[in-house]
C-alpha cells in the first residue's frame, strides 16, 4: 500500500544536556520517511530544500527505498532550519530559531506517479501547504494522519483548523493538545478536538507514552524506559512514521489495529532518541524493530484473574 509523506527535510542545531550539534539533517518528513521504511516500501515524498542540503542523504532515503521524486530542489536558496535547547527533563524544549527559507514560498507539487496513494502522512509543516498537497489528489486517501505543533498553532490556527476538517487521526503532543482545545484534562482536551474533525486522535506525552482517542474510547501506549536517552527531536515524527507505515502494512484501519500501531510508533521513536539526529534510523534490521517491539509487550504484560 502506497504511502504518500508531506513534511520539512531540514537542518536542526539541537542542544541538550548532553551535547550540542552543528547544523544536522532533520526535518519531519525526513523522520517519517524512515520510520516508515521499516514497514513499507512504497513511500513518497512532497517536500522542499534548497541546494545546500546534502545529496549523501538523499542517497539514504532512497537507499530505505523512499522515492524523491517530489522533493524540490531549489537553486540559490536556503533549506529549512530549525533550532532547539532541551530542558533537563528531556520531555520539553524550548524552539531557539526557525528559519523557514524554502518552505516561506513553497508551493507542493504532486506528481503524477504519487497520485492513487492509500495513506497521507501530513507532517509537520504550514497547514496551507497541507491543505494544498491533499487537494490534489484525484482519489482521498484511505486514511489521513496530520502532524503538527504549537509554532503552527501560534501563527496559523484558522487555516489549521481548517486542514483539521478534512483528516482522520491527528497526532499531537500534550502541551498542544492543550493549546488546541484550551482544557487542561486532556479527556476534556481530546473531546473538543475530535469534534474539530479527526476521527482519532493521538497524544504523545513523550517518556510518559502515548494517548490514543476516538470518541468513546481510549487505550494508552507506555514509552520504553531507556536507559540513554540522547536527543528526543523526531521522535514525535518517527513514532508518526512507524504508526502509518504499521497501518499500511497491515492494510487495517480499525481502532484496534490502531492500538497495534502506537506500540510499533512508540518502539520506532525509542530507536531515535537514542543517537542524535536521524542516525539511529538508518540501517536496522528487522530483528532490531522486532526485538524493539517485543520490549513493549514485555513490559505492560500481565496476568490478572478478577474472580
Ligand atoms: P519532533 O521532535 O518529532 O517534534 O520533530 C522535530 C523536527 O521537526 C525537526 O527535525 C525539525 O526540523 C522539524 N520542525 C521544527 N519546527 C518545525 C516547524 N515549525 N514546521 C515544520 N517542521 C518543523
Amino acid at each position: 500500500m502506497s504511502l504518500l509523506v508531506v513534511g520539512t527535510v531540514a537542518f536542526d542545531a539541537i542542544e541538550t544536556p548532553f551535547g550540542k550539534t552543528d547544523k544536522i539533517v532533520g526535518g519531519a518528513a525526513s523522520y517519517i520517511a524512515l520510520a516508515s521504511s521499516y514497514f513499507t516500501k512504497e513511500i513518497n515524498i512532497v517536500s522542499v530544500v534548497g541546494d545546500d542540503f546534502p545529496t549523501e542523504f538523499m542517497n539514504t532515503l532512497k537507499g530505505q527505498g523512499v522515492n524523491l521524486e517530489g522533493l524540490q530542489i531549489k537553486q540559490g536558496e536556503k533549506s529549512f532550519f530549525w533550532s532547539g535547547r532541551y530542558h533537563n527533563d528531556m520531555n520539553s524544549r524550548d524552539t531557539l530559531d526557525t528559519q523557514l527559507n524554502v518552505l516561506a514560498e513553497f508551493d507542493p507539487i504532486v506528481p503524477e506517479s504519487y497520485q492513487n496513494c492509500d495513506f497521507l502522512m501530513l507532517g509537520n509543516l504550514m497547514p496551507t501547504v497541507q491543505q494544498k498537497v491533499l487537494s490534489q489528489l484525484s482519489k482521498r486517501p484511505k486514511l489521513i494522519v496530520l502532524d503538527t505543533m504549537n509554532f503552527w498553532m501560534d501563527i496559523a490556527m484558522p487555516e489549521l483548523m481548517e486542514t483539521l476538517k478534512g483528516i482522520d487521526v491527528l497526532t499531537i503532543n500534550d502541551s498542544e493538545a492543550r493549546q488546541l482545545s484550551g482544557e487542561y484534562s486532556l479527556v476534556k482536551a481530546a473531546q473538543k478536538i475530535l469534534a474539530m474533525g479527526p476521527k482519532v486522535l493521538v497524544i504523545k506525552k513523550g517518556e510518559h507514552g502515548a494517548l490514543l482517542f476516538n470518541k468513546e474510547e481510549v487505550f494508552f501506549a507506555p514509552a520504553l524506559p531507556l536507559e540513554d536517552v540522547f536527543d528526543p527531536t523526531g521522535a514525535g515524527d518517527s513514532f508518526a512514521g512507524g504508526f502509518i507505515g504499521y497501518l499500511a502494512k497491515t492494510k487495517d484501519i480499525s481502532f484496534e489495529n490502531m492500538k497495534r500501531a502506537i506500540i510499533f510508533g512508540s518502539a520506532m521513536a525509542s530507536f531515535t532518541v537514542e543517537k542524535f539526529g536521524t542516525e539511529r534510523l538508518i540501517g536496522l534490521s528487522q530483528k532490531d524493530v522486532d526485538n524493539r517491539v517485543q520490549e513493549f509487550v514485555d513490559l505492560v504484560q500481565f496476568d490478572i484473574s478478577l474472580v
